[in-house]
């Protein structure tokens, strides 16, 4: 498969470079091509997003709707062939791939609904025979900046609620999911979204997200990534006066306190830790254990780490697979190094594959550094857990608080009482009892505090307060 460029209504193959694609399960195999812009395409992209803005907007959004809903169904027939194109692309298992994919098509499904239902409010007035309302208007073009990690559900939740609310978009999607993004682009033209409402731009971040913020006529921004780049793109946004949302990076910790059930802690803590290898932006990397309950949380994990299985992720049996680059493989495989030089070794997953014929990493438990070590408070985005012993609940919240981070955060008690004070004190955006740190429902407002966040929310009904703007309208019929 190549990748495609898609603007104003037509497939383009841009010419500013090549990269080929590796199967990180087998980087022998190759999966594709893709085909890098240039910031003439951008430029483009944003003249037929500007072009397109006043005919999509003056549809109505029960009309916007029912090209989402066409979206889910094709998203759904094609569901299998999309799930197996992402994870040859960048590594996710399977299984966890056509979950992902289900999402996508939940969300699209959910927000074509929103173009038929309330959208505002009637506010009494103090002056006789004025009617006095609010109504929710589109941005206008709206610039869409994505990692690879999720390359299917998070491009949606991001364009789903963008398209209802009626704006235009521009969308770079990352490097290496550029694959995946050219499968979902087809997706929705074959859906029947007009020319010029969707333009998919491939290319580097250096020089296509650059272009973006810098010259395209942007009103608003959504980008989800990693802490760095998030910076940079909202002081441009911030600059522009553009309504911009950054979601990005995080340290997640699991608090397992010394009444926890094991039965439920230990999975979740696993599952939590190294699904997609540990790359999610919700992913456990901290796991503090109260001392009462430290040895036999250790034995239990080490009995569920010991069983793991890490295979290809065309796999049916893999729970997890390779990660998803050659630049993520050097970056986690330094942190690996660090973790086997400078901390204990607590456990470590036997690889059901030959280590060199792809990306692999062990999924990896050690304990023994301080709570200052980079281990614990740098985002590894790899299958690296760190286990932190506290004396009680109120060493556990300091440690638990003491990241820049605030994406999510999770408590193991049987304890309502300290499952509740965990809920007020822990300074994330998403915060669970009995449940992993991943995981938050797609109906539900997704998003981070302190360096984790521009303190904005996707999904749910968030995304459509981030996708519109209000308008405040007054009638006088006397
Ligand atoms: P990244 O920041 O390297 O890239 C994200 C996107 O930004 C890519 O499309 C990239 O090409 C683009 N980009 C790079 N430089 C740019 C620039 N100068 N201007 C504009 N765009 C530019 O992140 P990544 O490695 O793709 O993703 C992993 C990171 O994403 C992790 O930190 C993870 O925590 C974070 N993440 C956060 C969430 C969340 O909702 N909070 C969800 C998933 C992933």
């Amino acid at each position: 498969m190549e990748s495609r460029n898609y603007i104003g209504g037509e497939w383009m193959t841009p010419t500013a470079g090549e990269l080929v694609v590796p199967n990180p399960s087998n980087t022998q195999e190759t999966v594709g091509l893709v085909h890098l812009s240039a910031k003439e395409d951008v430029l483009q992209a944003g003249d037929a997003a500007v072009a397109a803005l006043s005919k999509w907007t003056s549809m109505t959004p029960g009309a916007r709707g029912e090209v989402l809903l066409k979206a889910a169904q094709l998203l759904e027939a094609r569901a299998e062939e999309v799930a197996h194109l992402a994870s040859s692309e960048m590594g996710k298992p399977i299984t966890e791939m056509k979950g992902e994919v289900k999402r996508g098509i939940n969300l699209l499904r959910y927000y074509a609904a929103e173009g038929v239902r309330a959208f505002g409010s009637v506010i009494p007035a103090s002056q006789q025979q004025v009617l006095q309302y609010t109504k929710r208007v589109p941005l206008g073009v709206v610039g869409l900046i994505t990692p690879w990690n999720f390359p299917i559900a998070i491009p949606i939740w991001k364009l789903a609620p963008a398209l209802i609310c009626g704006n235009t978009i521009v969308w770079k999607p990352a490097e290496n999911a550029s694959l995946s993004a050219t499968a979902l682009t087809q997706v929705l033209v074959d859906a029947g979204l007009p020319a010029g409402v969707l333009n998919t731009v491939i290319g580097q971040g250096s020089v296509v997200g650059q272009a973006l913020m810098d010259e395209v006529p942007l009103d608003a921004v959504s980008f989800t990534g990693s802490t760095q780049t998030g910076l940079k793109v909202g002081e441009q946004a911030a600059r522009r006066n553009i309504k911009y949302q950054t979601e990005m990076g995080g340290k997640n910790a699991a608090v397992v306190l010394a009444d926890a059930n094991l039965d439920i802690a230990v999975p979740a803590v696993v599952s939590g830790a190294f699904t997609s290898a540990g790359q999610k932006c919700t992913a456990t990397s901290r796991v503090i254990v109260e001392a009462g309950i430290y040895n036999r949380f250790v034995a239990a994990l080490r009995d569920a780490v010991n069983e793991l299985y890490v295979g290809s992720a065309l796999d049916q049996k893999s729970y997890l697979g390779p990660v998803a680059s050659a630049a993520q493989f050097e970056k986690v495989s330094a942190f690996v190094d660090v973790a086997l030089r400078e901390a204990n070794e607590v456990a470590q997953a036997r690889l059901q594959v030959n280590p060199a014929s792809g990306y692999y990493v062990a999924p990896l438990v050690v304990d023994g550094v301080g709570v200052q070590h980079p281990l614990v408070q740098e985002e590894v985005f790899g299958p690296l857990m760190t286990l932190l012993p506290v004396r009680d609940f109120d060493e556990a919240i300091a440690v638990c608080n003491d990241t820049v981070y605030g994406l999510s955060a999770s408590v193991f008690t049987e304890n309502l009482h300290a499952g509740m004070r965990f809920l007020d004190e822990a300074q994330a955006g998403m915060v669970r009892v009995n449940l992993e740190t991943s995981g938050v429902e797609y109906q539900a407002p997704f998003g981070g505090m302190k360096m984790s966040s521009s303190h904005t929310r996707e999904q749910g009904q968030a995304a459509l307060d981030f996708y519109s703007q209000t308008k405040t309208c007054a009638v006088y019929y006397g």
